[in-house]
């Protein structure tokens, strides 16, 4: 999908496996920013990068012609079609946060670390990041392009956002929670820090997150708040129930009952899911 000359977006459809014979279907965008050469923010699932790629044709640009790829996080849904980029353009690097780098160069231990019953359908195997990505950096894969780093910990540890200063656009990744949907983070209060921060950048035009539609104008604050406010919401919920439930309680039990009043009514939940919930206990 065309927003400007500049950017496209790109919708990966893939499914989460909940349990056996058990899915639920789930989308996210990639970035395809154009100039002189094309860079890609984010590599999507391995099932949906083939036609990443294609589009690309479509648009009567070449693969090949993809001349960096920066990751906003190592989750599987963000890393899983670089392989096949990397394939298609074999000298495009990677660049990604210290924090979320090992899981990106080595799978098998973000499969150890963080489960997810089809992660190998979601993610075809690792590369190498060829460089760390730290606040302030600018990147650049075209004359008057410019691509800063802003560090937005919360939903993983090394979470980045990007904002593409010349046209105002902000990617996000997955920095900025979708309200009333399974909230998905490992540090809640950094979320909310980062979400405060992403508030403050100024001249923004765009809000490009991997989970929300291309958002413009009075609708960014707009989404901002209502993903603070449902954090807040969540620390209030999962603190009240903390005061009647035994310290014993299961991260799964408290995340059923933490769900059941937002809303999700569910009686299985993912270990990702039971992290999120758990991280209020903790602070
Ligand atoms: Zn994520």
């Amino acid at each position: 999908m065309k927003i400007t000359d500049t950017i496209h977006a790109f919708k990966h459809h893939f499914r989460l496996a909940l349990g056996e014979n058990l899915y639920v279907d789930r989308w996210v965008y990639s970035y395809i920013l154009l100039g002189e050469k094309v860079c890609l923010i984010d590599a999507g699932v391995r099932g949906t990068a083939p036609q990443l790629l294609d589009y690309l044709k479509q648009i009567c640009r070449s693969p090949a012609e993809i001349s960096m790829v920066p990751i906003t996080h190592a989750h599987p849904d963000h890393i899983g079609g670089c392989p096949a980029v990397r394939k298609a353009s074999p000298a495009a690097p990677f660049y990604a946060h210290a924090a979320d780098k090992p899981w990106i160069e080595d799978v098998e231990k973000q499969y150890r670390e963080r489960p997810i019953l089809n992660f190998f359908e979601l993610v075809e195997g690792p590369v190498p990041v060829s460089k760390e990505l730290k606040e302030g950096d600018a990147l650049s894969w075209a004359k008057g392009k410019t691509l800063r780093v802003l560090e937005t910990p919360g939903h993983s540890r090394g979470s980045i956002s990007l904002f593409l200063e010349e046209e105002g656009a902000l990617f996000v990744g997955d920095a900025v929670p979708a309200a009333g949907t399974i909230p998905i983070y490992v540090d809640p209060q950094a979320s909310i820090r980062s979400i405060q921060k992403l508030k403050k950048v100024p001249g923004v035009k765009y809000l490009f997150s991997a989970w929300h539609e291309p958002i413009s104008g009075n609708q960014i604050h707009t989404t901002m708040d209502e993903a603070l406010r449902y954090i807040e919401k969540i620390d209030q919920i999962v603190k009240d129930l903390c005061k009647t439930m035994p310290p014993e309680t299961s991260g799964e039990e408290l995340s059923i009952r933490a769900l059941e009043q937002l809303g999700i009514k569910t009686n299985k939940v993912l270990q990702m899911v039971k992290t999120s919930f758990e991280s209020h206990r903790k602070n």
